[in-house]
């Protein structure tokens, strides 16, 4: 056997501290780091843990929010050794590949073939398996909904090692199990009777009757199986696209120009939620940044203007014939609302389109650097909450951290009416009023019939914030399906629930 087939592994000591974090900064520590190259292995080091009895966690590229890939003792297993690309199919539209794939390689990949994958989290240096198992989605899936909608396959281990490979249509639930056969031997898996909020959700498991098994994997964190091989579908680019950046003297305006600019922007393709209207506009992307969010932006980006009460960054898909009308339509739309043009960016350069994904990264960058520099942890909400009740919802979440005090910023993809409400506390004993805060404002979003994470999943960090929304049977639901196919509650535990 090769060195570069066997399984790298290192051991306490030798590990380095990055492994032992994610971008929330939650913290923990492990015995064993495996890299195993491929799935057979990755399968056989599952079921040599399982049966020693080790805790196993699973961990990407650590860029999640929650905790999800922190170890709290046991093994490591890292997938980034399998970072396959390939290969790509032009007649079906898709592109298998390794769990470890960068997404911005993969994206760079497709481009090459003229294509992309929709779902995009605004941190590109993630891996397709976790944008898979966190159910993952970005400022385009206003448009194209999320992770979940796009994978058409997948091989996947589960916790004892079994091995399935599972194309859409293959398995579905029926009278409230999923009946199929992993390395020969039979599985009955019991379906989680959960009611699904009608927002965009990434918060516990997924379900709705007659739903695939491939949709009750994606999004599960880890903790129903692993995924070493995905094959997702991918879309053509679009010829031509609008990004703009208009800023906005006072909050009201923005949010009365998203609520327009939603009516504009519903099409046909969204996989969450319930609402399927058809236009023949094509908005992709519609989202907010309030004018903390500016300023904390504006060293940086010295051309934000100053003084702005907040900002919307939308774009439009364009073929080459419909490009500047497109222009001419959005640009009298934002004079209607009383936009002066010469402050908005709206570049027509590639290069300037990419500068505005930039700047919606550096956001939520910024809240992660600020976070890791106080030694604290993450306090901002991954709310949603249905349509009619947003912008009220929105107000009154920003009154209660203004009365506390408590510095922050909010942004957020405002399309889908999802909130992301970063509270910056400047100490401890902010931070614990800012947890407070935030247990309100999820408890709100429940109320609304929204949900705890539109997109960053619950993790390690989250658990008290999904037993809100679904009560201890609804996390009864989810139990059964782990014990069931983890006996030993061995995988990736600590996420999701305890
Ligand atoms: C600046 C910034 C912006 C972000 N913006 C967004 C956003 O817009 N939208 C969004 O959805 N997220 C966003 N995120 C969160 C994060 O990038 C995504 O959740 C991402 O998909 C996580 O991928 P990862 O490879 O880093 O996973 P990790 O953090 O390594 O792991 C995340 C979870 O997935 C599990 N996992 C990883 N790989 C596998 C696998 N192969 N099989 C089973 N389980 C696995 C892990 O155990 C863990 O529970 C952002 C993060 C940052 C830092």
């Amino acid at each position: 056997m090769s060195t570069e087939d066997q399984i790298i592994h290192k051991i306490k000591g030798e590990i380095g501290e990055d492994h032992l974090h994610d971008a929330s900064n939650y913290r923990g520590e492990c015995d064993d780091l495996y890299y195993p190259p491929d799935t057979e292995s990755f399968a056989r080091l599952l079921s040599a843990l399982y049966a020693e009895g080790k805790k196993i966690t699973i961990a990407g590229a650590r860029t999640g929010l929650t905790g999800g890939c922190v170890p709290e003792g046991g093994a490591l297993i890292s997938t980034d050794r399998m970072n396959r690309i390939g290969p790509f199919d032009r007649e079906r539209e898709t592109v298998t590949c390794g769990p470890g794939v960068l997404l911005a390689d993969l994206q760079e990949h497709l481009r090459q073939h003229g294509y992309f994958f929709p779902a995009d989290p605004t941190e590109t240096l993630c891996t397709i398996g976790g944008v898979v198992a966190n159910n993952s989605s970005g400022a385009r899936s206003y448009k194209y909904g999320s992770a979940r909608g796009f994978v058409t396959a997948a091989e996947v281990v589960f916790a004892v090692g079994a091995r399935l490979r599972l194309q859409r249509g293959d398995v579905i639930e029926q009278g409230g199990y999923f009946s199929f056969e992993a390395d020969g031997k039979p599985f009955r898996l019991p379906a989680p009777m959960l009611k699904m909020p009608s927002t965009k959700n990434a918060a516990g498991y997924y379900f709705k009757p007659g739903c695939d098994l491939l949709d009750l994997l994606v999004g599960s964190e880890g903790t129903l199986c692993v995924f070493t091989e995905v094959t997702l579908k991918v879309l053509p680019l679009p010829e031509r696209l609008l990004s703009c950046v208009a800023f906005f003297e006072s909050v009201e305006g923005a949010l009365g120009f998203v609520s327009k600019s939603r009516r504009h922007g519903v099409t046909e393709t969204r996989s969450h939620g319930d609402t399927e209207t058809r236009s023949l506009e094509a908005v992709r992307a519609l989202e907010f940044f309030d004018g903390n969010s500016l300023g904390f932006l504006r060293d940086d980006f010295p051309k934000v203007p100053e003084g702005k009460a907040a900002a919307v960054w939308f774009e439009v898909e364009a073929t080459n014939e419909n490009f500047d009308e497109v222009v001419i339509e959005w640009a009298g739309r934002l004079e209607v609302v009383g936009v002066p043009l010469e402050e908005v960016w709206m570049p027509v350069d590639p290069a300037g389109v990419e500068e505005i994904r930039k700047f919606r990264h550096a956001v939520s960058w910024k809240v992660s650097e600020y976070i890791k520099q106080k030694g604290l942890r993450k306090l901002g909400t991954d709310t949603a909450v249905p349509i009619e009740a947003f912008d009220d919802y929105y107000r009154w979440a920003i009154a209660m951290v203004r009365e506390a005090g408590i510095k922050y910023v909010a942004y957020g993809h405002f399309g889908d009416c999802h909130l992301h409400l970063n509270m910056l506390p400047k100490d401890n004993t902010e931070y614990v009023t800012g947890k407070g805060i935030y247990l309100e404002l999820c408890r709100k979003a429940v109320e609304l019939g929204g949900t705890v994470s539109a997109e960053h999943g619950i993790g390690k960090l989250k658990k008290e914030y999904l037993k809100l929304m679904y009560g201890e049977e609804g996390i009864g639901e989810m139990r059964k399906v782990k014990r069931y196919l983890d006996p030993k509650n061995l995988l990736n535990t600590g996420n999701l629930f305890d």
